[in-house]
Parts: C-alpha cells; sequence; structure tokens
C-alpha cells in the first residue's frame, strides 16, 4: 500500500483484520472499549485512543511495531504512528 513517506505502510500486503472483536487487553482487565484497531506487525487487536486505556497506542510504543488498522466493520484504513501517515484502502 502506498501512503507517500511512510515506509511501513508500504510492505503491508495484506491487511490483517481480528478474528473477534474485543480488546485483548481490556478483556483481562474486564475494561471497556470504544474502538478497535488491529497490529498489523503480530495481528493483535486493541482498544484505540478514545477508549480509556488506549491499548492500541501502548502497545505500539512498546514494541515499535509501527501500523495500525481500524478493526471496525466498515471503516478501511492503515494508521503508522512514527509517521503520522494515514492512508484508506
Ligand atoms: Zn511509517
Ligand atoms: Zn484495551
Ligand atoms: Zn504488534
Amino acid at each position: 500500500m502506498n501512503a507517500g513517506s511512510c515506509p511501513h505502510i508500504d510492505t503491508v500486503v495484506e491487511v490483517k483484520l481480528p478474528e473477534v472483536l474485543e480488546c485483548e487487553e481490556c478483556v483481562k482487565i474486564g475494561a471497556g472499549w470504544v474502538h478497535l484497531r488491529t497490529c498489523q506487525t503480530c495481528g493483535v487487536t486493541l482498544c484505540c485512543d478514545s477508549s480509556p486505556n488506549k491499548h492500541a497506542t501502548k502497545h505500539a510504543h512498546a514494541t515499535e511495531h509501527p501500523v495500525i488498522a481500524s478493526a471496525q466493520p466498515g471503516e478501511c484504513w492503515l494508521y503508522c504512528y512514527p509517521d503520522d501517515a494515514f492512508v484508506q484502502y
């Protein structure tokens, strides 16, 4: 996929999407979430920045996995943290 100056989104050939629509980390602690994102490096599905625990962003910073996809049904986009790049597909 082509996102201009972002080399990370370029490497995404097939977008990873969740098998189960839930945040793994929120489920463990009994928390709730707003929207879900799927890491394109390891495939984990976590919650967005509108959610109280912001697990997707925490995961990206902790692991340096740069790219997430929206896991919301009907939303087709990728986002790269280090480049702040956004692309719809
Ligand atoms: Zn990038
Ligand atoms: Zn979460
Ligand atoms: Zn990851």
